[in-house]
């Protein structure tokens, strides 16, 4: 198969290698990575994280059983009141909807699981897609804000393109296969922390020969 979509991962693997995501011990723990690193930085994660393991709790019933103790093991994630509390919702869905099993909810294809944990509160497209995909290895693209705006200064969609738009643009231009999604969404978050920042470092980026002939497209100001 021959695309855009596969021609930037290939560039891009051939750069960069494997990414070997997402990182984390357990399905359940990339659940609890996936709701904490909405607009935070990942070592911030990360210190959350080592909290709630010292304290034992990488369970959906052991985080549910913290009460309020949850807001300060995650307070390093930053507007902790609010992940603590979406986290404690997807915990207690968890332990009352499914068993308390990962395994239970994620008995389901790629679409369905997609659509149940958009159900929950505070479980947005992104989130969801990254359970989906990284915990569950279900087919489904994360796409996130990385990756819209490597497109839209290709050129390759619009810079007013929404989330479905993203997910789709790549899950049309590869095969559905959770693996190259894992290593593609990767390999992207990769290029934008590095070369493709707010401000695009294109010299030495491995995606430079694909620019569209007038350069960088930047978003209009209006
Ligand atoms: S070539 Fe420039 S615009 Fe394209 S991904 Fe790299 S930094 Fe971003």
């Amino acid at each position: 198969m021959s695309s855009t979509a596969h021609k930037i991962v290939d560039t891009l693997l051939a750069a960069f290698g494997p990414q070997k995501w997402w990182p984390a011990e357990t399905p359940f723990e990339v659940c609890v990575g996936a709701i904490l690193t909405q607009n935070t930085a990942w070592k911030n994660v990360e210190k959350a994280i080592a909290n709630l393991k010292a304290a034992g709790a990488m369970s959906p019933a052991a985080i549910v059983a913290l009460g309020g103790r949850l807001e300060v093991l995650v307070k390093p994630a930053g507007t902790f009141r609010v992940k603590a509390a979406r986290l404690y919702r997807f915990c207690k869905w968890i332990v009352d909807e499914h068993g308390g099993s990962l395994d239970c909810l994620f008995d389901r294809g790629a679409e369905s699981l997609r659509e149940t944990l958009l159900e929950v509160s505070g479980i947005g497209p992104e989130t969801a897609d990254a359970i989906a995909l990284y915990a569950a290895g279900k087919e489904t693209f994360v796409a996130d804000s990385y990756t819209h705006r490597i497109l839209a200064r290709h050129g390759w969609i619009e810079w007013e393109s929404g989330y479905d738009d993203v997910r789709g643009w790549w899950m049309d231009g590869l095969p559905r296969d959770a693996a190259l999604f894992n290593e593609a969404h990767a390999l992207l978050v990769k290029t934008a922390k590095e070369f493709c920042k707010t401000k695009p470092d294109c010299d030495g980026c491995p995606l430079k020969p694909m620019l569209p002939g007038g350069g960088v497209r930047e978003r209009e100001k209006w």
